[in-house]
């Protein structure tokens, strides 16, 4: 109580909170691959954050780094502000290439992180089924994933992240692989799953109607190396149905980021032009 009404009271903590990371590759030879150079946002719990970019400006790079798979050579990454716990395994992350396991049916790839963390067998699998439910995915639980279309697949694969215990969600363009139509149900679908959720989500993406559909800020990344060109809060109302794609807001938003993005890449390109 005294926290909240105290006048000095700290602003309230990010779950998610980047700040100043560069992170990159060893090249093996004199110079290290920068892939993402002093980069700052933040994700607050309930909120949705997209990062929009080219191919190839670092925004995997980026969710490895926040996700504890590769440590940034440069600044750090808060979780609940806490800069010094263990994030590899305990952030749920989809990555970009879905890496469901074939031997494995949906319900097992599922209750895999819960097997991890040692929930019994019993309890991870009424954890997945009770789940899998919501996700639409009751009947395909006993398939495996070579069985599925591949929006189910990406459906389970969503699952299993989801059951992944953590307050912060990493998708990297999990619709990326997608016809059009399968993508524009799943990212509706998307935005009813983690409606109310207590969850902080970041996703990526280099579809600007996604982002516009799903997020409620989003960060445009310029490449080489990646930094952020811009951040757009997006005031949309929600829910945000098929219809809104066609309202002037939408339509406005959807040009300035278009503008953002192409801006970003252009002075890249004319920087990178002028070096040579
Ligand atoms: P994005 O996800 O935005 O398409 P990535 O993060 O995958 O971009 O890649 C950013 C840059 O880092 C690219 O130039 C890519 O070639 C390079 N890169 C990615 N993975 C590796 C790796 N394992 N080793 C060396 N360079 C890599
Ligand atoms: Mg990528």
């Amino acid at each position: 109580m005294d926290e909240i009404s105290s006048t000095t009271a700290r602003p309230a903590v990010s779950r998610l909170q980047v700040e100043a990371v560069t992170v990159g590759y060893a090249s093996g030879r004199q110079s290290d691959v920068v892939a993402a150079h002093d980069i700052s946002l933040g994700v607050a719990t309930g909120e949705f954050a997209a990062i929009i970019g080219p191919s190839g400006c670092g925004k995997s790079t980026l969710l490895n780094a926040i996700a504890g798979l590769i440590e940034p050579s440069a600044g750090q990454v808060l979780i609940d502000g806490e800069p010094g716990i263990t994030r590899l395994g305990h952030v749920a992350y989809m990555q970009q290439r879905d890496l469901l396991l074939p031997w494995r049916t949906v319900l097992e790839n599922a209750r895999m992180a819960l097997e991890i963390s040692g929930t019994d067998r019993q309890r991870a699998n009424e954890a997945a089924s009770a789940l899998a439910e919501r996700f639409g995915l009751s009947n395909v639980l006993d398939r495996y994933p070579w069985q599925l279309s591949g929006g189910m697949r990406q459906r389970a694969a969503l699952l299993r992240s989801s059951l992944q215990p953590s307050g912060l969600l990493l998708l990297d363009e999990p619709f990326g692989a997608l016809d059009a139509l399968t993508r524009r149900d799943l990212q509706q679908w998307l935005a009813t799953v983690l409606d109310r959720s207590d969850r902080a989500v970041l996703l990526v993406t280099h579809d600007v109607e996604e982002a516009l559909l799903l997020a409620d800020r989003v960060y445009v990344m310029s490449p080489g190396p990646g930094t952020i060109a811009a951040t757009v809060e997006i005031t949309l109302p929600r829910p945000r149905g098929e219809e809104i794609v066609t309202s002037p807001e939408f339509v406005a938003l959807k040009a300035s980021l278009l503008h953002e993005l192409s801006a970003a890449t252009h002075a890249h390109a004319a920087l990178a032009g002028g070096s040579r």
